[in-house]
């Protein structure tokens, strides 16, 4: 079918305590969708919100039944409301915005256009950022490293703001990973991507819900699963201090021969420093590396159990009665 036809557009909105920021977020994601000229639904996830959120998501719900909202048991993360919508969209392109109208609804009818031109997943490329200097700092870099650790190529600056069409949702869906990074696995599944710039705007209201545990969380989930570098740079950094030790013990033998030159230049030998220095060094790589492993043992271990990203404990809207992501 050409996607010029009349398809579906699903929206994958994750709400963590966010009621300051829905009312404004209904008006004006109904109003862009209104323009869209399709069929389309809106899936908010309550990421086990403590706030007032769920009550107002039933009573967009009651407005417009093509608001669908569904909730969680607890909170289970952003990456995981996401995986969570997109599961359930039924639509033929699936879009992901976040809630606090960071990324403007008003933007997505470019997305679309660049769907209907033939392009699978239109990206966001975000210019300005207008968040403080540390998470702007943090993310410059995480994008930077990563995307030299990886074999494939991935955006730089961009978010989970993006358009998919059905087929890359699909293979996204059927993937059995647990610790996901949509961003990513969404760069890793190749076909036709492109993206596309827009101003990052700052949150309409509330406070971030990212704090700096969950956003180290992201980037180690990030680095983990898609490179395993980190776990060969074990090797490295050991011959690396290897080499540096055995240097360190020929220079002390030499210092022990010709002790005379070396006290003349201020170099002469102090009891037990060598020693100190040697231990301290390795104790601590060793125990970087244990860090390392025990970081992908921790992700297999999570793989190996199988228990279901999410728990939804009520929905409203909802085409599948499914609570977890059992296919
Ligand atoms: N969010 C979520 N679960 C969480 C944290 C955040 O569903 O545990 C949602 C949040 O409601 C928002 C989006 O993820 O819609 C992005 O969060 P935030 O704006 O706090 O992140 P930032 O813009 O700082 O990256
Ligand atoms: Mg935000």
């Amino acid at each position: 079918m050409n996607r010029k036809d009349n398809m579906k557009i699903s929206v994958v909105i994750p709400c963590f305590n966010e009621q300051e920021v829905l009312p404004e977020l209904f008006l004006r994601m109904q109003g862009a969708a209104e323009g869209w000229g399709k069929d389309w639904e809106i899936i908010c996830v309550d990421d086990g919100s403590y706030d007032n959120t769920w009550n107002l998501l039933c009573e967009q719900h009651a407005r417009d039944p093509r608001w669908i909202a569904l909730s969680f048991s607890r909170n289970f993360g952003h990456q995981t409301a996401v995986s969570a919508g997109i599961f359930h969209a039924t639509g033929d392109a699936v879009i992901i915005v976040d809630a606090d109208l960071q990324d403007p609804p008003e933007e997505i009818h470019r997305f679309i256009g660049k769907w209907q031109e033939g392009y699978d997943i239109v990206y966001a490329i975000r210019t300005h950022r207008k968040e403080g200097i540390f998470k702007r700092l943090s993310y410059w870099a995480f994008y930077r490293i990563m995307s030299k650790m990886i074999d494939f190529e991935l955006p730089l600056d961009s978010g989970d703001f993006c358009l998919m069409d059905r087929k890359i949702v699909d293979i996204l869906n059927s993937l059995p990973e647990r610790n996901r990074f949509v961003r990513g696995l969404r760069a890793w599944t190749g076909f036709n991507q492109t993206g596309l710039i827009y101003e990052r705007q700052a949150r309409a209201a509330g406070r971030a819900k990212y704090n700096f545990k969950k956003l180290r969380r992201l980037a180690i989930d990030g680095v983990i699963s898609f490179s395993s570098v980190p776990l060969s740079l074990a090797a490295h950094l050991g011959l690396f201090v290897s080499l540096l030790s055995f240097t360190g013990i020929i220079l002390l033998i030499l210092q022990r021969i010709y002790e005379s030159f070396f006290e003349s230049i201020g170099l002469g030998p102090k009891p037990g420093f060598a020693i100190i220095i040697a231990i301290l060094f390795l104790g601590g790589v060793q125990l970087i590396y244990l860090g390392v492993i025990g970081q992908y043992l921790g992700r297999i271990y999570d793989e190996v159990k199988r228990r279901p990203q999410w728990i939804i404990k009520q929905s409203l809207g909802l085409a599948s009665k499914k609570t977890t992501d059992e296919l």
